[in-house]
């Protein structure tokens, strides 16, 4: 064993009291589990075990062993005798492995109680350790499989925890502490994003992405093919957001003998397993190749280690992994990384957005120490509307076309905008802004919806309280109607507003509309989020008048576009070019290194030029900027 494991356990036995009786200590992952047979000797000596975390700077956690535990059947007694009955026990799974058992209510607020006095209780009178859910108003088929597969493999889970836990309390072998970055995807593109950084000692990859311009070939993958990415070598997989291009490739990792642990956010979890699973699904139907299968994903979702805002935990012997909030979609996350005891700290801010949003909070920018940030530029050269502006040009076309008797397209990314634009239309709507007609939302927005009820902590103040306390819940609002996919008669039919996916028109639903709907000029589409380069949405947005479309026989379809074509930029999940420029300035620490990446070339080059220029006034004076290219290596420290 390695004397890194051996100290913390003699500080664990040597600071524990004697009476609780330890019969093993595990490293489940970044957890350090300490079973006892007699709990309640702890029961009011929270602040020793506090106490020992806090010198060995690890997350222990008190368990019971597994003859202690009470019985099953009397353990649902106990809890559902001593969880208020509004709470809404829906049901209770047990982990024999890890000792945990699962309460998932309709309000987990209740069963965990005040301050967790009630959590407490559950554990110590039962002696298993309770992990609450919430089980949302609208039902999630997404979040019900995955509890349901991670507690049916609960064997394997615990086994591949312990697995996690001894690599990373592993001896360090290096006394040099240098930390180099590589650019694996999404470096002057937007697109696979992937970014590898090394250190003597460990190896990590923050976000692995597929290329949503494209559907095969060598530019849909980052590149993972270089010898420094042994996929046996890497310690730990970080992904920020549950978009594709940040998260896409993640199963073909485990495709190809990957046997680590993934770090994300909860509604990145269950949002990113949906995603990739939905990308299998119209691969197979538009009868393209898939790079992996549903096999896959399943082992992602077991190997996932999900993270709460500002929790500091360990991902390998020199790195300590924090995730901050980044304001672009819900559980979207900028990884902070400090390495080594303080030698370096890099932020990687993923997708952000540097503004409040109805549905979040904007994106966090305090850090103690930042030495290297690497930064989003989608909009590093544009310039967004303003929210209020956005509202009422969206509010404009929509009247426009509903009043002369047309239909409104909105193509929407499922998780993000889908759901803004939910919340602007229900508004607009109730205050008799737009008239009411029927607002069609596809089924993968629905469910993505679902997964928001989930998680109403991760989201704006407003929207949480009115889903939380005031029963009015924006999302199941009566105005929105849930429609499996493409429906001729709702294309055809009555003036209506019909949000549908893909956001890009790169496949999905939104794209057998906008076929249907092209050529009627009393329609319209309403771009809202970011068209990359090569999709079809970029081209529409850039007013091409005619396209041609192969359709799954293989025949090409011309499409005559006549429906007015609008674009409203003011509801992007990304920072426009004055936020980028205010999060620069606003930063409570200031980096030496600023890496642009996630943009395209004009972009990229047109903000750095932007920055050189005001160096000064954004307190960045000795920053040096780099603009790597995909497959540079920055030696940061
Ligand atoms: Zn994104």
């Amino acid at each position: 064993m390695s004397s890194v494991r051996l100290n913390i356990i003699s500080a664990i036995y040597g600071n524990l009291p004697k009476e609780a009786q330890i019969t093993k200590i595990e490293f489940e992952g970044p957890e350090i589990a300490v079973y006892v047979k007699n709990p309640s000797v702890l029961a009011d000596k929270g602040e020793i075990v506090k106490k020992i975390a806090k010198d060995i700077k690890k997350r222990i956690v008190i368990k019971a062993d597994e003859k202690a535990r009470k019985d099953k059947k009397e353990t649902e007694e106990i809890i559902k005798n001593l969880v208020p009955k509004e709470a809404e026990i829906v049901n209770i799974k047990f982990d024999d492995e890890l000792g945990e058992v699962l309460i998932k209510a309709k309000k987990p607020g209740l069963v965990i109680g005040k301050g967790g006095t009630l959590q407490n209780k559950i554990f110590y009178e039962t002696y298993w350790r309770p992990v609450i859910v919430r089980e949302p108003p609208i039902k999630s088929r997404t979040i019900d499989s995955i509890l349901t597969h991670i507690y049916n493999e609960t064997e394997y889970h615990a086994k591949i925890l312990k697995v996690f836990g001894e690599r990373i309390h592993r001896e360090l072998l290096f006394k040099d502490r240098s930390v180099r970055v590589t650019a694996l995807g999404g470096f002057y593109e937007v697109g696979r994003s992937a970014v590898l950084v090394e250190t003597p000692e460990s190896k990590i990859l923050l976000d692995v992405g597929l290329n949503p311009s494209v559907t095969g070939g060598e530019k849909f993958f980052p590149r993972l093919d270089i010898d420094q990415v042994r996929l046996e070598d890497i310690d730990a997989v970080v992904i920020t957001h549950a978009h594709l291009d940040h998260c896409g490739m993640v199963p073909l990792l485990f495709k190809y003998g990957y046997n680590g642990p993934v770090y994300t956010t909860a509604p990145t979890r269950d949002i990113m397993a949906l995603m990739q699973l939905d990308a299998l699904d119209v691969a197979e139907k538009e009868g393209r190749p898939v790079p992996y299968t549903a096999k896959e994903v399943r082992k992602e979702l077991l190997h996932t280690i999900t993270l709460d805002y500002e929790e500091v935990t360990d991902i390998a012997p020199d790195v300590k992994l924090t995730f901050y909030n980044a304001g672009h979609i819900i559980g979207s996350a900028m990884a902070h990384l400090h390495i080594g005891e303080g030698t370096h700290n890099i932020v990687y801010t993923g997708d952000f957005k540097y503004a409040k949003t109805k549905l979040l909070d904007k994106a966090n920018d305090e850090f103690l120490r930042v030495d290297t940030m690497i930064m989003e530029t989608t909009y590093g050269a544009q310039e967004q509307e303003g929210r209020e502006e956005a509202e009422e040009k969206l509010i404009n076309i929509i009247n426009g076309t509903l009043n002369r008797g047309g239909r409104v397209l909105i193509p929407v990314l499922a998780v993000g905008r889908g759901q803004e634009i939910m919340l602007v239309l229900n508004e607009a709507m109730k205050n008799k802004k737009i008239p009411e007609v029927p607002i069609y939302v596809t089924g993968l927005v629905d469910e993505i919806t679902a997964i928001h009820n989930a998680y109403p902590e991760m989201l704006s103040r407003e929207v949480r309280e009115a889903i939380l306390y005031k029963d009015e819940n924006p999302f199941t609002s009566e105005f929105f109607h849930k429609i499996e996919g493409f429906r001729e008669d709702i294309a055809q039919g009555e003036p209506s507003i019909i949000l549908a996916t893909s956001g890009m028109l790169n496949g999905g639903p939104a794209v057998e509309f906008f076929k249907t709907m092209a050529s009627d000029s009393k329609n319209s589409i309403i771009f809202v989020s970011y068209q990359a380069e090569g999709t079809l949405g970029r081209k529409v947005r850039e007013g091409v008048k005619e396209i041609q479309i192969i359709d799954r026989d293989g025949r090409v379809e011309n499409i005559k576009i006549e429906m007015e074509v609008n674009h409203v930029e003011g509801f992007s999940g990304h920072s426009d070019r004055r936020q980028l420029l205010h999060y620069l300035r606003n930063l409570s620490a200031k980096p030496r290194n600023l890496v642009l990446n996630h943009g395209e070339p004009n972009a990229i080059e047109s903000f750095r030029r932007q920055v050189d220029r005001e160096k000064e006034r954004l307190g960045l004076r000795g920053t040096k900027i780099y603009t790597p290219q995909i497959l540079d290596s920055l030696r940061v420290a």
